[in-house]
């Protein structure tokens, strides 16, 4: 175990890390996964309360997947999709055209190129209809849509992008409508339509020089588990409609079942002019990315003219073994019927939560679908840091933000997995 620390201090450079802190804090050296649980390379066991950092949906080596990636393996591993097809790519895409209404699916690798090509698209499509000086963004506060340099623009999370301010082009940012941030006695929804008002004002303004609205739908995850009323997205997507801008919903963190439905914007009755996924989409298993959108934005880019097409590409599109991973996915969904088994294991964890949530040292305990989060008053200087390192020696993967401990778990945890995680918060709470 020592020797792959030393290892892989030496030689990977480790994302959204002080280098230095590894030395004090070494990873988690992981030899293999079994279901929701992670072993490292003393055979020690840590449940993965956090899915991976939200990927991974129906566990880690999940027999279906692996079989199906198996299979596709024998048959071919990449084709590049500029002047080629494939079967899995084909079916992925009528398949989540079917479950979205939304029937053009474009691909990439990561939820951050998934951003860079909504907001390229989103652009392109004014331009494409006369109205080039529609190129602008606007995204909620403390939005989180990844850290690539287009993608940063419309991030609003001073951690990642103050240091790189100066290579980012200038968005707009509205107020969240975080319900953590109602007055007293003001409900979340309420509290939410009077941030639409904010949105509102800022469209009636700037709609001539604005492409598309960006947002969250119902959770902002990297905000630190900010969630708010479904109401906001509804009023969004009305305000789009008569400003003439695009909603683009980002749901790379809460599609997939993550907020209890399929995708986060059925809660508010919506369809996004652009839908992100990542993520979950693959169940966790390989980087893929899709966009997807209305027939009349592909019909504006579709001609003669060379130049009016979407000419971005990436190298591993529609990868067949990565489509085939989120095809597996996607059949799981339906054999097992995971969106109403997850109402199950929600329930029986909203009440094992319950001394959580009236814990004195938490505040505003909040939950959706199969994220719970809460804050931790007067956490001392270092609390997230301390709080996972102490989770990992008691078998527990979690990674609070800031004063923010959530739970994510994969939809194939267990009852009595569910009490684990629940007693050893519990403790760490009393320790950290
Ligand atoms: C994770 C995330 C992204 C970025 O995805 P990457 O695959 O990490 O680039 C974008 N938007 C949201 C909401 C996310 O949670």
């Amino acid at each position: 175990m020592d020797d792959i620390l030393t290892r892989t201090r030496a030689a990977v450079w480790h994302p959204c890390t002080q280098m230095k802190q590894l030395e004090a804090a070494p990873p988690l050296a992981v030899a293999r996964g079994e279901g929701v649980w992670l072993v490292d390379t003393d055979g020690r066991r840590y449940f993965d309360a956090i899915s991976s950092w939200w990927v991974n949906l129906f566990g880690h080596c999940n027999p279906r997947i692996n079989a199906a990636i198996v299979d596709q393996l024998g048959k071919i591993e990449h084709v590049m999709l500029a002047g080629a097809t494939h079967e899995p790519v084909v079916e992925l895409s009528e398949r989540l055209a079917q479950l979205t209404g939304l029937g053009h699916a474009f691909y990439g690798s990561d939820g951050a190129s998934a951003t860079e090509i909504a907001l390229k698209m989103s652009a392109h499509y004014w331009r494409n209809a006369g109205w080039p000086e529609k190129n602008g963004f606007v995204s909620l506060e403390n939005a989180y849509h990844g850290e690539t340099v287009g993608a940063l623009s419309v991030t609003d999370i001073p951690l990642f992008k103050s240091t790189y301010a100066p290579l980012v082009r200038h968005s707009a940012q509205v107020p969240t409508p975080d319900a953590r941030r109602a007055e007293p006695g003001e409900s979340a929804e309420a509290f939410a339509l009077r941030c639409a008002d904010a949105l509102e004002a800022h469209l009636a303004e700037h709609a001539a020089t604005t492409a598309a609205f960006i947002v969250e739908p119902l959770v902002q995850g990297a905000a630190g588990m900010a969630m708010y009323h479904p109401a906001y997205v509804a009023r969004a997507r009305e305000l789009c409609d008569r400003y003439r801008v695009h909603l683009i919903a980002d749901e790379i963190a809460v599609g997939f079942g993550r907020t209890g439905t399929l995708f986060a914007c059925e809660q508010a009755g919506v369809r996004p002019d652009f839908l992100c996924l990542s993520k979950g989409i693959t169940g966790g298993y390989l980087p893929l990315s899709a966009v997807l959108t209305t027939d009349a934005v592909y019909a504006a880019f579709y001609g003669d003219d060379t130049a009016r097409g979407f000419l971005h590409s990436h190298s591993y599109t529609g990868n067949p073994l990565a489509c085939r991973a989120a095809l597996a996915t996607l059949d799981i969904f339906e054999q097992d019927s995971v969106i109403e088994s997850n109402h199950r294991r929600k329930a029986v964890l909203d009440a094992l939560a319950a001394p959580l949530a009236s814990h004195p040292r938490v505040a505003a305990f909040r939950q959706r679908g199969m994220i719970w989060a809460f804050d931790v008053r007067d956490a001392p200087p270092g609390f997230a840091r301390d709080f996972a390192r102490n989770a990992q020696h008691a078998g527990v993967l979690l990674r609070p933000i800031g004063n923010t401990v959530y739970f994510m778990p994969p939809y194939v945890t267990g009852d009595e997995e569910m009490a684990f995680l629940v007693d050893a918060t519990l403790h760490l709470l009393e320790t950290t």
